[in-house]
């Protein structure tokens, strides 16, 4: 089903007829014929709409904020922070983008040599819900600069966060049919993939659907941008300002009500600290408060779905079952709503089944070491491999954190987050490729050799 459902309330708000598959057709076609528009378009007139786009986003940010919390429950601050965060990547794109896609002359003994760098053409962009907004921006913004079209399949439980994206580009002025919002359930996303006019795709969200889209496209030889799960380390060591640890630690692992990829997950913390740390950061989760995303005063709303809700309590309840300590929380609340009760798990050892799982909400994991050799064990002890943070004041630490953290990123005395200008994605089961920055200007790009004898 293809509706908004309210997680703070339960209730259906609005459904959507799926497009049937000549809708898909027709949207396709158009994306083909968009295609050709703004390939002949300059990359000033492509920023100009880019920069009417990031307007748009700033300006209506409250607006939209509405629509990710009524559709997924994040706190409507969070919601309208990340319109606005979406109109920042939308303004780097439209200033760096000429640099970026700029011929760039390689000296060999010929006339000439150079790189040219050309769009592909219509791609198909598989979207989560938790970043509503963010997660399709940070595919789009690049993409429509290079001169590629979009053709957003959006997850089913956001269609009027997807309808108003599709709305954003058209208003900023991209060609009609540049940027398009197909009204489709995952079962369907075969049929686009294997069509011949749809030249790549990217996909984030879960393991299983990244491989099934991946498996597709391998067999299509089309490219593919997979950005999936993680189960994010942490690691506290003794010189690290506790302070900032925790504070940061909550932060990173409570942000969009527990449900981020980049989240910190498994906190991995030296058993000189280990003490201090868990007792504030049980004071600190037990004094968030969850409540109506709609409220400014709320920590954390309610779970995506009640479904959502259930299979975490599941997780939970089988690592206690199996040993775990849940420290606080951890429970579902029983009020309308999926609201769950923010909470912490210790003693996890590696024959439990959380030990190897993402936690998709408030929890975290709750591990003790002896230095930073196991540290770093634990950490890449991981089939996931997304983003990581070192608390530590030790530039040797440090250093060894960068090198040997199997990560897409490794962030010291900080949250892993996602900007703009820095490249983002993950390694192993977290996916491959790269979105945002440099990287993901280029990722559905032709990056041709120009040689002239
Ligand atoms: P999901 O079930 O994989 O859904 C994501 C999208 O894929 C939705 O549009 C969904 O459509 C579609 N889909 C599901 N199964 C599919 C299939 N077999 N073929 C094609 N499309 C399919 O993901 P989720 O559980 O909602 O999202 C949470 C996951 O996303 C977490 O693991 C999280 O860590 C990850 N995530 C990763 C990043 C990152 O940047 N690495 C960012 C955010 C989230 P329907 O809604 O119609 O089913």
């Amino acid at each position: 089903m293809i509706a908004t459902t309210n997680p703070a309330t339960g209730r259906v708000e609005e459904t959507y007829r799926p497009h049937t598959d000549a809708d898909v057709d027709l949207a396709i076609a158009r994306s083909v014929v968009a295609f050709e528009r703004l390939k002949q378009t300059s990359i000033a007139e492509r920023a100009a709409w880019m920069n009417k786009a990031a307007d748009i986003l700033e300006a209506d940010a409250s607006l939209f904020g509405r629509l990710m919390t009524v559709e997924m429950g994040k706190p409507l601050v969070q919601a309208e922070a990340e319109a606005r965060k979406c109109a920042r990547a939308c303004r780097y794109y439209a200033d760096n983008a000429a640099d970026i896609l700029a011929d760039e002359p390689v000296p060999t003994e010929r006339a000439r040599s150079f790189r040219r760098i050309l769009p592909l053409g219509p791609v198909l962009a598989v979207m989560p819900w938790n970043y509503p907004f963010w997660q399709v921006v940070r595919f789009a913004a690049p993409a429509l600069m290079a001169g590629n079209t979009g053709l957003l399949k959006h997850a089913s439980n956001v269609p009027q966060c997807a309808l108003a994206l599709q709305d954003l580009f058209e208003r900023a002025g991209f060609p009609n049919g540049a940027f398009q919002t197909l009204l489709i359930g995952g079962s369907k996303v075969e049929r686009v993939l294997r069509d011949p006019r749809v030249r790549a795709a990217t996909l984030t969200g879960s393991e299983p659907a990244g491989a099934s889209v991946a498996a597709i496209c391998g067999s299509e030889i089309k490219p593919t941008l997979l950005e999936l799960g993680g189960s994010d380390a942490f690691i506290v060591m003794p010189s690290a300002d506790l302070d900032a640890a925790v504070e940061t630690a909550v932060a990173s692992r409570t942000k969009n009500n527990g449900q981020s990829c980049i989240a910190a997950k498994r906190f991995i913390v030296h058993a000189d600290v280990y003490d201090a740390f868990r007792d504030r950061l049980q004071s600190a989760f037990e004094a968030l408060s969850v409540g109506d995303p709609m409220d400014a005063d709320t920590d954390i709303g309610p779970l995506v779905s009640a479904d959502a809700a259930t299979e975490l309590s599941e997780q939970i309840e089988r690592a206690v079952a199996q040993g775990a300590r849940r420290l606080t929380g951890a429970v579902p609340l029983d009020r309308d709503g999926s609201y769950f009760q923010p909470g912490i798990l210790e003693g996890i050892t590696s024959d439990m089944d959380a030990y190897a799982q993402e936690l998709f909400g408030p929890v975290a994991m709750l591990f003790e070491v002896d230095g930073l050799d196991a540290a770093i064990a634990l950490a890449n002890d991981s089939d996931f491999g997304l983003g990581s943070s070192i608390f530590t004041q030790d530039e040797a630490e440090i250093e060894r954190a960068f090198d040997e953290i199997e990560a897409g990123s490794t962030f010291v005395n900080a949250m892993t987050s996602s900007d703009p200008r820095l490249p983002f994605g993950g390694i192993k089961h977290s996916g491959y490729g790269r979105e945002l920055a440099r990287e993901g200007l280029l990722a559905f790009c032709n990056i041709k050799t120009c040689a002239v004898a």
